[in-house]
């Protein structure tokens, strides 16, 4: 029998939110209840909310299969395991159906409701709204100033101009999410290749809140890792800062080498094995350093050519699909 709710959203979905979800059970149903109040408030009925799950370990998978089995308007992707933020986001981008496309946290860090600034923008003719934090409640000092760093350096390396201050959270239109999907690389700095992209694109100011519940999942490790994505997908500026070294180094040496001819004509024998010890010693970081970032680009095209698929599902369980089964 066919299922009249879930039809009249499939015919036109006019916004689709986009949210990954590592282990967040404690915000979800406060999550769902704002995201759906913001969706409606702009679009009706014309909404679907997709909700990844990047392989969970608390009980957010079970919460959101739960909601997912009620609404026909949320869409569950439930990874085969965790994939990381990026990746659980491209998926949930690859699935949604809508013309305009929300992306968010599931901390709620993001305000929601700031869908109707964004879309109004959008409406002038926009094809990407970005979010660009003003201010950032709840977070350490170190990663407020290593963040502010980042992307001061990242700007400073690479052509396309990559707002500072901005993370995912943005609404793009259909055809500008349609050029992002057909980039398959699979070191994803998100925020970057949207920029890349190009297009009319336009920043809305916002003030970033605590989370709602939880901690974050990006300790120190995982924002080195994604800043290095940043700047390997985007710039090969360390390489060339690898043969500036070299000459550098190089240029050292020579002025060290007319000081000691000079010394030597001068009747000086300089006595030096520590300052030679210390040379051979920098220089040898120095090649490591430099055989490092060669490193890095060999390692991520070594990958890149396995042509590996970038996430499995294990399972989408929406409405839809739950109703279908009990049709038959
Ligand atoms: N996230 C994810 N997979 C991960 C880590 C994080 O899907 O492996 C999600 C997480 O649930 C959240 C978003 O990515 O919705 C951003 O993560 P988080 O809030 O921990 O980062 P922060 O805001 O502290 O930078
Ligand atoms: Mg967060």
């Amino acid at each position: 029998m066919p299922n009249t709710k879930q039809n009249q959203i499939h015919q036109s979905i006019a916004l689709s939110a986009v949210i990954p979800c590592y282990n967040e059970v404690d915000g979800i149903d406060e999550l769902y209840r704002r995201v759906t109040a913001a969706c409606q408030q702009q679009v009706g009925q014309s909404y679907e909310i997709v909700l990844v799950i990047d392989g969970a370990t608390d009980g957010t998978r079970h919460a959101i299969f739960d909601l997912a089995a009620r609404d026909p308007h949320l869409v569950a992707v439930d990874l085969a395991r965790n994939y990381g933020h990026q990746i659980a986001l491209s998926a949930g981008l690859d699935i949604c159906r809508g013309q305009r496309i929300l992306i968010l946290d599931a901390d709620l860090q993001d305000p929601p409701e700031l869908v109707g600034q964004m879309m109004a923008k959008m409406d002038e003719g926009y094809d990407v709204v970005y979010g660009q934090r003003l201010k950032r409640d709840g977070e350490s000092w170190f990663k407020l100033a290593s963040a502010a760093m980042f992307y001061r350096l990242l700007r400073k390396m690479v052509d396309v101009d990559i707002a500072p201050d901005t993370g995912d959270f943005r609404l793009m239109s259909r055809r500008t999410l349609d050029h992002l999907n057909s980039m398959p690389e699979r070191y994803r700095f998100i925020r970057g290749m949207v920029s890349w992209i190009g297009l009319r694109q336009v920043a809305l100011p916002y003030e970033r809140c605590r989370r709602f519940a939880g901690t974050t999942h990006y300790p120190f490790k995982k924002m080195l890792l994604l800043a290095m994505d940043a700047m390997t997908s985007f710039s090969i500026a360390p390489l060339r800062f690898a043969s500036h070294l070299g000459l550098i180094f190089g240029f050292f040496g020579l002025f060290a080498l007319g000081y000691t001819f000079c010394s030597w004509i001068a009747g000086n024998v300089l006595p030096g094995w520590t300052s030679l010890a210390a040379i051979v010693l920098i220089l040898g970081s120095v090649q490591l350093l430099v055989l490092g970032i060669f490193g890095e680009y060999l390692g991520r095209m070594y990958m890149e050519t396995k042509r590996r698929p970038l996430y499995l599902v294990n399972e989408i369980v929406s409405y839809d699909a739950i109703s279908a089964r009990q049709d038959l």
